[in-house]
C-alpha cells in the first residue's frame, strides 16, 4: 500500500481521462478523478459532438436545397438557428449525463469536482484542499488561444468554445487559419447560408495534410462559395462603428492589401486529428459517408 489516499488521481475527465480513471478503477484501484469545468470534456461538450451535430444539420438544410435533377424540384428549407443551437445543447447534455452515470457507476471512482492544482508528485490541491495519491495522471486537455494579431483580443473574437452559445446565425464570418475546425465551422457555417472568407497564413489550408487534400478541399469549397486566402498575413483587426462588424486588414505577400469584412473566427490549438476530406468534386448531392 502506497502513501496516498487513493491509488491514482487523475486531473480532468475528458477522453483521456475518464477513459483512464475506468480502466483503473476496472483493474482495481482507488481512483480519485478530479474536474474543474464540464464533465467529459473537450469532446462532449465543446468539441466532437456539438461540432458533428451542427454540420450534419448545417448538411441537411445546404444539400436538401441541392437536387441535382431537372424534374425535381427541391422544397424551400426554412432555417430556425436558435432552434438548432438548443436541440445541439440539449445533446450535449444528455451526453455530459451520460459520463457522470459511467463515472458513478464505479464506486472506486470518487469525483473530486474542483480545480486540481499539482504541488509536488504526489500531491494536489482540489480548490485549496489537499489529496494525496500515489500516482497521478495529467489529462488537462487544451483550450482556444488567441494569435498575437493586434486588436484581435480586444474584440474576444468567437473560437471553438464561444461558437457554442451563439443564438445568432452570423451573416458573414472571417474565418483566422485554415486548419481543420476552422474549415468545419466555416463550412457548416457557409451551409447555414453565411458569407465565409478564410485566412490562411500557410501557401495552402490544411498545411498539416497532403498537398493533394488541400488543393482537393480547396477547390471543393472554393465551389460552395467559400472565399480563400492563402500566404495571408493578418496585419490588424479592429470593430466596425455602430457594431456593424469587423474589419480585419491582411497582406498577401509583400503587396496586395486585401480586407474583409465579417465577423470572426480563429483555430484552435488541440487537433491534431486526421480529418477526412468531403468527397464529391462540385458535385452538389450529400456525402454519403460520415466521420465517426
Ligand atoms: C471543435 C472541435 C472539434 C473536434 N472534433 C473532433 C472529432 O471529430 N474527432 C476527434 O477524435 N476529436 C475531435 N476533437 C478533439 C477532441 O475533442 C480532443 O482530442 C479530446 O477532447 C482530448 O481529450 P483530453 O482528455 O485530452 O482533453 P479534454 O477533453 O480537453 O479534457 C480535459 C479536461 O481537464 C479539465 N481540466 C483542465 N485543467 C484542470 C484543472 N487544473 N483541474 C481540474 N480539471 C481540469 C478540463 O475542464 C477538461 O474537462 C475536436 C476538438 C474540437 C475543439
Amino acid at each position: 500500500m502506497g502513501m496516498g489516499s487513493y491509488d491514482l488521481l487523475v486531473l480532468g475527465s475528458g477522453s483521456a481521462g475518464l477513459y483512464g480513471a475506468i480502466k483503473a478503477a476496472q483493474l482495481g484501484a482507488r481512483v480519485a478523478l478530479v474536474e474543474g469545468g464540464d464533465v467529459g470534456g473537450t469532446c462532449p461538450n465543446r468539441g466532437c459532438l456539438p461540432t458533428e451535430h451542427l454540420v450534419t444539420a448545417a448538411e441537411r438544410y445546404y444539400y436538401g436545397q441541392m437536387v441535382a435533377f431537372r424534374g425535381v424540384k427541391p422544397r424551400k428549407a426554412r432555417l430556425n438557428f436558435a432552434a438548432v443551437m438548443r436541440e445541439k445543447e440539449a445533446v450535449v447534455q444528455q451526453a455530459r449525463k451520460e459520463k457522470e452515470r459511467m463515472i458513478a457507476a464505479h464506486q472506486n471512482i470518487t469525483f473530486l469536482p474542483g480545480r486540481g492544482r499539482l504541488v509536488s508528485p504526489h500531491h494536489v490541491t482540489v480548490d485549496g484542499q489537499p489529496v494525496t495519491a500515489d500516482h497521478i495522471l495529467l489529462a488537462t486537455g487544451s483550450s482556444p488561444i488567441t494569435p498575437p494579431i493586434p486588436g484581435l483580443a480586444d474584440i474576444s473574437p468567437l473560437n471553438s468554445d464561444r461558437v457554442q452559445v451563439i443564438t445568432r446565425l452570423p451573416r458573414s464570418l472571417i474565418v483566422i487559419g485554415g486548419g481543420e475546425i476552422g474549415l468545419e465551422y466555416g463550412q457548416l457555417f457557409l451551409h447555414f447560408g453565411a458569407r465565409v472568407i478564410v485566412l490562411e497564413k500557410e501557401a495552402r489550408i490544411l498545411p498539416r495534410e497532403e498537398p493533394e487534400i488541400s488543393n482537393a478541399l480547396r477547390r471543393y469549397l472554393g465551389e460552395e462559395g467559400m472565399e480563400i486566402h492563402t500566404g495571408v498575413e493578418i496585419e490588424a483587426v479592429e470593430p466596425l462603428p455602430r457594431r456593424r462588424g469587423y474589419r480585419v486588414a491582411a497582406r498577401k505577400g509583400r503587396r496586395d492589401p486585401l480586407v474583409g469584412r465579417g465577423r470572426r473566427f480563429r483555430r484552435h490549438r488541440t487537433a491534431s486529428e486526421h480529418r477526412r476530406p468531403r468527397p464529391g468534386r462540385g458535385r452538389r448531392e450529400a456525402p454519403s459517408g460520415r466521420r465517426g
